[in-house]
């Protein structure tokens, strides 16, 4: 089983990409991650993608494009959850065309649907308690709404992640999501008209649900 998923930061991607992974006991291959490890270690490849990432551009196609295809083929040979690949037409087309290649099926497109302005929010919006990082709050989602100023849960005190704060990247991050021209959705796009010519299956989730309601909605739509 071979799963492409698409969503912008602050959709649940992960969290949903982490359910398909267990379900069909999946290699779960993140580009960012490969280049965050090849950063901690140090090598050639982690230095040339790293000035592109502290930036917040993307890394060039001609580094990320072997990389992840090869990481395919040694990691993904017992099927792939692929997250955060492709980001722009070229990479769609090289990875239809490496997959062809090889022979290679691609089961399910999964695309999280949701409105820029409340994945900004929902970014922005979130709380860390401190007592527990997996205590749910977020401002801005009123399911999840902290207690005044403290954790809903246990009544912590509440801080929130400096990355999460800064506009300016969330921004960029999501211009590059949003680009229907020649960004991460115009490849999603690449693939929802193969699935129109029958050739995937393309699954469309609304992200504005809660994490359980997404998660029902996806559980439904997989075989
Ligand atoms: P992520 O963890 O997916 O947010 O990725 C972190 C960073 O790695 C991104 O901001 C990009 O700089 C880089 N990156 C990850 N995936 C890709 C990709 N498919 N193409 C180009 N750059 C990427």
């Amino acid at each position: 089983m071979n799963i492409l998923i698409f969503g912008p930061n602050g959709s649940g991607k992960g969290t949903q990409g982490e359910l398909v992974k267990q379900k069909y006991n999946l290699a779960h291959i993140e580009s960012g991650a490969i280049f965050r490890e090849h950063i901690g270690g140090g090598t050639d490849l982690g230095k040339k993608a790293k000035e592109y990432i502290d930036r917040g551009d993307l890394v060039p196609d001609d580094i990320t494009i072997p990389m992840v295809l090869e990481t395919l083929k040694t990691k993904g040979k017992d099927g792939w959850l692929l997250d955060g690949f492709p980001r722009n037409m070229v990479q769609a087309e090289k990875l239809w065309e490496a997959l062809q290649k090889e022979g290679l099926k691609l089961d399910y497109v999964i695309e999280i649907l949701l409105p820029r302005e409340i994945a900004k929010n929902r970014i922005m919006g979130r709380r860390l308690c401190k007592n527990n990082n997996n205590h749910p709050n977020n401002i801005f989602i009123d399911a999840i709404k902290p207690n005044g100023d403290k954790c809903r849960v246990c009544g912590g005190d509440l801080s929130t992640r400096s990355d999460d704060q800064d506009e300016a990247a969330i921004n960029k991050r999501h211009d590059i999501y949003y680009n229907t021209t020649d960004g991460t959705l115009a490849a999603a796009y690449y693939f929802k008209k193969l699935a129109q010519d029958g050739k995937t299956v393309y699954i469309e989730l609304n992200g504005e649900g809660t994490i359980d309601a997404i998660k029902e909605d996806l559980l439904s739509k997989l075989k």
